[in-house]
């Protein structure tokens, strides 16, 4: 269904399957060719000689529509058979990898030892897939999340994948990102967008690293469009994966209330789940604006629906240069 009123630009920030959804979401209640989505790319690691970027697949599938509907990550429908023959010759195969997704790391390997930048790589492999949507890694440069456990500091897919998020999170380290800079096309997309939107993605270790870039922050502190995040935080828990538990550990209040605190300084409003309307006085009490709404996106049209009422409430804070 088109719109008549000339449609927002829209930047979004997203990890992997939370962020994912929302992107999937906006791109169809409006248009792909009104977001860009800027990725999480602090777990990418290299496995068997293949650049692997986590997050960025993940959206990129979601967006192509390729993605598998039972994990949210890897393609729908896509066979093992490489693995299993690597399996065979004794390795360990920890993390799983379909033989399709397999093209798509081989790819973009082949493309970065040529000299091209994750950022050509990505915008090429997300065009060949029909994805209308701007495709962004948030940097070009190698970052690299270590997790601080009990056990020692582990490398982010060993913490995630191997020991399946079981350690305690003492602390997160951000290898590399004090070397990166915010590349030319995500600071376009900045510019040219009048809405920001953070999915709901991991605050720590999704969102997190993206906002470590040097001068991101201070960059998103005077921004005049309104910043919107979906609370990635619903009833107190995550709905997949270890955002809970890390913020916890790391002494944060495992609420919507708390991914606003951590948010605080440059967000304007706040989407957060019905079940946590009694949240919205304290989230409003820090300065930001609140819209209850059902966000747990179980469908695509749920997807739709959410992104929808989160652009109208982005939409509802833009100021209007005559109120100004
Ligand atoms: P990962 O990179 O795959 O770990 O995923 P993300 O970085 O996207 O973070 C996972 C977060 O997304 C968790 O805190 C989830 O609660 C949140 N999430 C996943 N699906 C949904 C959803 O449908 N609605 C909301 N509000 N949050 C979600
Ligand atoms: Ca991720």
């Amino acid at each position: 269904m088109q719109r008549d009123e000339p449609n927002s630009r829209v930047v979004a920030l997203a990890g992997g399957v939370g962020g994912a959804k929302l992107a999937h979401g906006i791109a169809l209640a409006r248009s792909g060719e009104h977001l860009s989505v800027v990725v999480n790319t602090a777990d990418d690691f290299t496995l068997f000689g293949l650049h692997i970027s986590p997050d960025l697949d993940t959206v990129m599938y979601t967006l192509a529509g390729l993605a598998n509907p039972e994990t949210g990550w890897g393609i729908a429908g896509d066979s093992f058979v490489t693995l299993d023959m690597i399996k065979g010759y004794d390795r360990d195969t920890w993390f799983w990898l379909g033989d399709k997704d397999f093209a798509t790391h081989i790819l973009r390997t082949e493309r970065l030892r040529s000299g091209a930048t994750l950022t050509d790589v990505t915008v090429e492999l997300a065009e060949a897939l029909g994805i209308t949507a701007q495709l962004l890694p948030m940097c070009d440069e190698p970052v690299a999340t270590l997790v601080e456990t009990p056990d020692g500091l582990l490398e982010f897919q060993d913490y995630f994948v191997r020991r399946q998020h079981a350690d305690d999170v003492l602390g997160v380290q951000f290898e590399g990102i004090g070397a990166t800079t915010i590349p030319e096309r995500v600071s376009d997309a900045v510019d040219d967008a009048n809405i920001m939107v953070l999915c709901p993605s991991n605050p720590i270790v999704s969102t997190g690293p993206i906002l470590a870039i040097p001068g991101l922050r201070d960059r998103l502190r005077q921004l005049t469009m309104p910043i919107v995040a979906v609370s990635p935080i619903i009833g107190g828990q995550a709905l997949k994966g270890p955002a809970d538990q890390m913020l916890a550990t790391l002494g944060h209040e495992v609420s919507a209330a708390g991914v606003a605190e951590l948010y605080k300084d440059f967000l304007t409003g706040m989407v957060i789940d019905s079940q946590d309307a009694h949240l919205a006085e304290r989230i409003t009490d820090l300065g930001i604006a609140v819209h209850v709404a059902d966000t747990i996106m179980r469908t695509d049209d749920d997807r739709r629906v959410l992104a929808e009422e989160t652009l109208i409430f982005a939409e509802s804070l833009i100021v209007k240069p005559e109120l100004a």
